[in-house]
């Protein structure tokens, strides 16, 4: 493996002036758990690495009504949190069974979210939930909606110099549930297709829904044409099935080493229709 600098700076701007004395031979590092492997393939070559591990101000998370994650909040700590997994199951679930016990000890939402791989298992809790990503640079700060941050295969809309600090989830109203469902090629693997869903349910009739799924699309997709079936509807078992063929085939799947475009089509109609009734259930 290439050899590089590392450095540890214990504030943002510090990280920020680091950036800036280094540029585009340096990149941040949070758990490595993605990066280091993209470094081993040679896929990237930094000579600089700047470890956003000992600023304080990225850890941990708060439960308080909705979420405020740091972006450095460790998978281990969130999956082994009850508060979290009251306030939002679906990002639990995933968090659950992301990798394995090893990768979580050390990789972060963060990581997962800025690395922007289409199979990112925080993705759809946090596109269902709304989240909220607040990204830092040396210019200042600034809010983005998750729907709006991804840009296709390994891209976001952050540049170079920018660190995303929190996630913060809304404090969801009325009787919500969440789910979160994932399939892969054998437990511990990266997704062939994952899913979540976010029912507001008013006795059988649902007043809101949140529908996403992650490995699908060239981006953690919305499913817009499944949540419009849904919502101001009574929510019977014909309408699950409908909304399962539908999100079907409002994916974008492409066949690649894990799977085939078809499989993953019906692998994501499956999932939205299981997560509908799990999250549904959860609203009562
Ligand atoms: C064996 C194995 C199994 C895996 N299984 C899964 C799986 O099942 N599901 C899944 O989703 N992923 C999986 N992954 C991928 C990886 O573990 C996750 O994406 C993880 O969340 C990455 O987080 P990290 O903290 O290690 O990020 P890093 O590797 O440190 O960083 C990833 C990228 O994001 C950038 N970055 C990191 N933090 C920030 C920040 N705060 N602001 C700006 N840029 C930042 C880095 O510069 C880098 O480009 C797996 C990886 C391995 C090695």
């Amino acid at each position: 493996m290439k050899k590089f600098d590392y450095y540890q700076p214990e504030n943002l701007s510090e990280a920020f002036d680091l950036m800036e004395k280094f540029g585009e031979t340096a990149k941040y590092i949070a758990g490595g758990t993605d990066l280091i492997v993209r470094i081993k393939q040679k896929a990237i070559q930094p000579d600089v690495l700047i470890s956003l591990r000992a600023i304080g101000s990225l850890k941990g998370f708060k439960v308080n009504g909705g979420i405020s994650l740091g972006s450095m909040a460790l998978f281990r700590d969130i999956e082994r949190s009850e508060e979290m997994r009251n306030a939002c199951p679906a990002l639990v679930e995933a968090v659950s069974v992301l990798a394995n016990p090893q990768v979580r000890n050390v990789a972060t939402p963060g990581g997962n979210i800025s690395n922007a791989a289409p199979s990112a298992d925080c993705a759809p809790p946090l596109l269902v939930t709304e989240a909220v990503l607040t990204v830092a640079g040396p210019g200042g700060e600034r809010d983005i909606p998750i729907e709006t941050f991804f840009e296709g295969p390994g891209k976001t809309c952050m540049d170079a110099t920018e660190i995303l600090t929190r996630i913060t989830i809304p404090e969801t109203v009325g009787k919500t549930g969440t789910a979160f469902l994932k399939v892969g090629r054998v437990s511990q693997d990266i997704a062939i297709a994952n899913a979540a869903v976010l029912m507001m349910m008013e006795g059988k009739t649902c007043r809101k829904c949140r529908i996403a799924a992650g490995a699908v699309a060239p981006v953690p997709l919305r499913l817009h044409r499944v949540e419009a079936l849904l919502e101001g509807k009574k929510v019977d078992q014909e309408l699950v099935e409908e909304a399962g063929r539908v999100a079907g085939s409002e994916v974008q799947p492409i066949t690649d080493v894990r799977s085939t475009e078809e499989y993953r089509r019906h692998i994501a109609g499956v999932l939205v229709k299981k997560a509908i009734q799990e999250a549904m259930g959860r609203a009562g």
